[in-house]
């Protein structure tokens, strides 16, 4: 019997793969059945579905049912303080997109899809592990619950309880690295019973050192989200009363306030999350394994965490493929094989931070995308933006950069030699 701990994104998926190969699946989760309970307030999240998640989605046949939950930003809106929005393309032809949804809406389907092959048993709080023997233990409001599997895997997220327990027995250490920043959530409701904003684009208000972005959802509302210091000036802690809440919104984002009518009680009663990247040294040890946010929790301003997640499981199954079935190579397998592009999307994430908050809404920036536009246009398929190799393409993480780099120098050498061959012609005029 395979245990999956953690019954959230990734964990879901991993069993209807797993379950698709012929093997026992039990799903752990702490949390009572979402289906039934409802989302935390403050907390709904909206994800930025993109290529390599639909992929992964697209082998277990849940894309559609996926997709017809979701709403489709073919860009980014740019909201200055004053002034017009601007309206920037994610792809050259205009065509492509991410894809709006709600966590807890891709969650449900997932949960019902593993439901049909997988047992899932929730209200089960993994509280010890052994990797050697496979023997857990589990808070449940019955009182503890022992089990023991073959195999375990923890996709228990980024305060993983199996990573926990690999630190525990000195199988792997690990480095968690919060930002100084955390984020906040408002609604932005439908205004007679029409969406307020386009709802084909992300919405961005870049605010130098900290922005505030927004989502669409199929109830024509939208979910914002505030990426700001905790601490300082212009941090969270700062805004203490309702009058400063409503001056600070009035002065950085006065677009917002007659879009948000519940400003002042969503900003003071909702929570503020924290943001990090979570790393460790071993992802593996005896029979547990980590996978997802668990093994590599990245900070969300790429909009990959989930879309990474969803591809280890693509890489967890063709690497036990390719182990024939054996959990004990096919595990160090994944780990090799994988390391090297979680590790280049973490650092693509807080690069992306700073593109977010600061440069979108810089004229040499949008120069910038629109020279890149061109050159896909121009170069179909030899010149692809980075922004085009993570988001819709499935190339490892790794080799993006090395591409990007590749593309970059031998756009600057063929315009040297055009440089060049212009200069040899004015001379040869000039003779
Ligand atoms: C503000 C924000 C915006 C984001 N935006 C995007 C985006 O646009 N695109 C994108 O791709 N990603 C995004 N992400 C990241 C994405 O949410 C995560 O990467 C993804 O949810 C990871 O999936 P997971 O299954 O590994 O972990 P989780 O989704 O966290 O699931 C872990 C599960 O394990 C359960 N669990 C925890 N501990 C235990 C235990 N001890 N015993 C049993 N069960 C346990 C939890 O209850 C949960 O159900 C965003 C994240 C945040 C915070």
């Amino acid at each position: 019997m395979i245990a999956i701990v953690g019954g959230g994104l990734a964990g879901c998926l991993l069993a209807c793969f797993l379950t698709r190969r012929g093997e026992e699946v039990v799903l752990y989760e702490r949390r009572a059945d979402p289906r039934a309970a409802g989302a935390e307030r403050g907390r709904s999240i909206n994800l930025a579905l993109s290529e390599r998640g639909l992929d992964a989605l697209r082998r277990v046949d849940l894309v559609a049912d996926v997709l017809a939950g979701a709403l489709p930003m073919r860009g980014r809106m740019i909201h200055p303080v004053e002034g017009e929005t601007g309206f920037q393309p994610y792809s050259a032809d205009g065509t492509r997109a991410i894809n709006s949804i709600s966590r807890a809406a891709l969650n449900d389907i997932l949960l019902d899809a593993a439901g049909k092959s997988a047992r899932i048993v929730f209200e089960h709080r993994l509280t010890r592990l052994d990797p050697e023997s496979g023997e857990m233990r589990f808070d449940t409001p019955g009182g503890e619950v022992h089990a023991t599997a073959d195999v375990v895997l923890g996709a228990d997220g980024a305060g993983s309880a199996v990573r926990g327990q690999l630190l525990r027995v000195g199988a792997t250490t690990e480095s968690l690295d919060f930002l100084d920043y955390g984020y906040k959530e408002l609604t932005i409701p439908a205004r007679a019973g029409e969406f307020a904003l386009d709802p084909g684009a992300l919405h961005i208000w870049p605010r130098g050192r900290s922005m505030m972005i927004a989502l669409p959802n199929p109830d024509r509302s939208f979910t914002a989200t505030l990426f700001w210091p905790t601490s300082g000036t212009a941090g969270f802690a700062s805004l203490s009363s309702p009058a400063a809440v409503e001056r600070y919104f009035a002065e950085h984002y006065p677009d917002v306030v007659p879009l948000i009518p519940d400003l002042v009680e969503d900003y003071q009663l909702n929570p503020v999350g924290l943001l990090g990247t979570v790393r460790c040294t071993s992802w593996q040890s005896g029979r547990a394994g980590l996978i997802g946010d668990a093994a590599h929790a990245i900070v969300p301003f790429y909009g990959q965490g989930a879309n990474c997640a969803f591809e280890d499981v693509v890489v967890l199954d063709r690497c036990l493929t390719e182990a024939g079935g054996d959990w004990a190579r096919a595990l160090p397998l994944f780990e090799a094989g994988r390391r090297a592009d979680t590790e280049a999307i973490a650092r693509m994430a807080l690069a992306n931070f700073v593109e977010m908050r600061d440069k979108v809404a810089s004229p040499v920036f949008r120069l910038g995308q629109r020279i890149e536009h061109s050159l896909e246009r121009l170069l179909p398929g030899r010149y692809v933006s980075r922004y085009e190799l993570v988001s819709f393409s499935t190339v490892p993480y790794a080799q993006v950069g090395r591409r990007v780099r590749r593309q970059h120098g031998a756009v600057a050498g063929a315009g040297a030699v055009a440089a060049l061959a212009v200069a040899g012609v004015a001379r040869k005029l000039r003779r």
